[in-house]
């Protein structure tokens, strides 16, 4: 990855660690070559730090990445809950709004000719998604109903041989949630393949 963009991509904020972001970077250099031409989407993109790194393959590669995201935070990212923060609710409609951090994340890395931002609900938008994916990122909500749901609607737009990357999966439930786990095994299940496991991203491709 070029030197630049990963400094950007490791000063952006957001919840996404360095050596979990490299390995995006690397799964979506394997995906575009895999599948050529098929764009990368991600779920959940916050103020877009994963973006930076799944963007910066999508450039490299020629395709873009979505980025969907409502930018109104999940349910843990609200007030009172453990990621919440306080800076990125607009205070006049006292909801989240993590877009205009989101636009100049991407901004700044130089990237908006290679990221799209998807403003909406993931099960909103999904059913009218018809462009099968080189990658899909599932990194949404992570309360059991919609993380659920995101691996319902969205898995089946995996391109054959495309990739899977599910993030926050954690074994051990004293490391957190088990939603992400959860649909990590059902990808199993369905014949996905485990290809990298780096901290708790999981990185799996679809049977050709
Ligand atoms: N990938 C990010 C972190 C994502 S946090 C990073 O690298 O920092 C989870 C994001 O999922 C939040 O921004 C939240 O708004 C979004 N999200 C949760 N439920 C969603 C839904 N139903 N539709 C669209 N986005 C959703
Ligand atoms: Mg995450």
């Amino acid at each position: 990855m070029p030197d630049g963009l990963r400094a950007a991509a490791v000063a952006a904020r957001g919840f996404m660690p360095t050596e979990e972001g490299d390995a995006l970077w690397v799964a979506a250099l394997e995906a575009t070559a895999a599948v050529p031409g098929s764009p990368l989407l991600e779920i959940g993109s916050y103020c877009g730090k994963s973006s930076i790194w799944l963007g910066a393959a999508a450039r490299h590669a020629g395709v873009v990445l979505f980025a969907l995201d409502h930018h109104r935070g999940s349910e843990e990212n609200q007030a009172g809950w453990e990621w919440h923060e306080p800076d990125l609710v607009d205070p006049e409609i006292g909801r989240m709004d993590t877009l205009p951090r989101f636009r100049r994340t991407v901004f700044d890395a130089g990237l908006e000719g290679s990221v799209v931002a998807l403003v909406g609900d993931s099960p909103t938008v999904g059913p009218f998604w018809g462009t099968s994916l080189a990658l899909l990122f599932i990194d949404g909500g992570h309360g059991s109903e919609p993380a659920h749901r995101d691996y319902e609607l969205w898995t089946p737009k995996v391109a054959s041989g495309g990739t899977l990357c599910i993030h926050d999966v954690f074994p051990d439930p004293a490391d957190g949630g088990r939603p992400p786990f959860e649909i990590y095994q059902r990808a199993l299940a369905d014949g996905f393949e485990e290809r990298r496991a780096v901290g708790s991203l999981r990185v799996l491709t679809a049977a050709r």
